[in-house]
């Protein structure tokens, strides 16, 4: 192994079609009586855990009225997402599927998630776009709230089920926010930025990443992967 390819889930391998974020509306105003300024929230690159501090802050809730709840937010949330996600809504996005082949016919690639979705949830819309089945580990929202500390922690597992250390730009990190490129920066590793969602190539672009996509169907995306800048 001389590889690890993390790759983030909403935007990068999927969309939900924001049933995602109707899901967690729907479950913090089931449990806390209100989503906070939910529409037109942006939710990119973010951690589950901050997406609902930062909402249920500009509702005026303070952290210690919503940190004992949060258990029952995210158990709220699971419940509708595994409700509300079908194949009509939530798909890989082009060239994800492809990609995915490619890398796993390469024994020298690892391939996780580095995501800011609570673990559950990310099973969940994996799942239900097909691609529950490609990942053998990685770091979740769930595993820290601040995403630039994820790295070290899907490096860790993933020396512990592959034995390898996967070090600075021998990690990979793939993502469609800002965000993804802070975290990859972060934790030393290389970054790769697709435009693939929301964020605009030109914001991407600002923050230098080592590989800039369109789309992971461009014919440069396994090369942006494997290639060591
Ligand atoms: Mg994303």
């Amino acid at each position: 192994m001389r590889r690890l390819i993390l790759f983030d889930v909403d935007g990068t391998l999927l969309s939900t079609n924001g049933q995602a974020g109707r899901a967690i509306g729907l479950a913090l105003r089931e449990t806390l009586g209100t989503a906070g300024p939910i529409d037109g929230y942006a939710f990119a690159g973010k951690t589950d855990p901050q997406i609902v501090f930062e909402l249920t802050a500009l509702a005026g809730l303070t952290r210690s009225e919503v940190e004992p709840r949060l258990e029952e937010i995210f158990d709220r949330y699971c419940s509708r997402l595994s409700s509300m996600l079908t194949p009509d809504n939530t798909r890989a996005l082009p060239g994800v599927l492809e990609i995915l082949a490619e890398l796993a016919r390469r024994a020298e690639v690892a391939v996780g998630l580095l995501t800011g979705n609570i673990r559950s949830g990310a099973e969940i819309k994996l799942r239900a776009a097909g691609i529950g089945d490609r990942f053998a580990t990685g770091a979740f929202g769930s595993d820290h709230e601040d995403r630039n500390r994820l790295v070290p922690i899907a490096r860790a597992r993933a020396r512990d089920l592959w034995g390898t250390d996967f070090e600075g730009p021998s990690t990979v990190v793939i993502g469609d926010a800002e965000a993804d490129i802070r975290c990859a920066r972060a934790g030393g590793a290389r970054a790769v930025a697709v435009a693939s969602s929301k964020t605009s190539r030109e914001k991407l672009a600002a923050l230098a990443p080592d590989a800039l996509l369109d789309s992971l169907d461009s014919p440069e995306a396994l090369e942006a992967l494997l290639g060591t800048g």
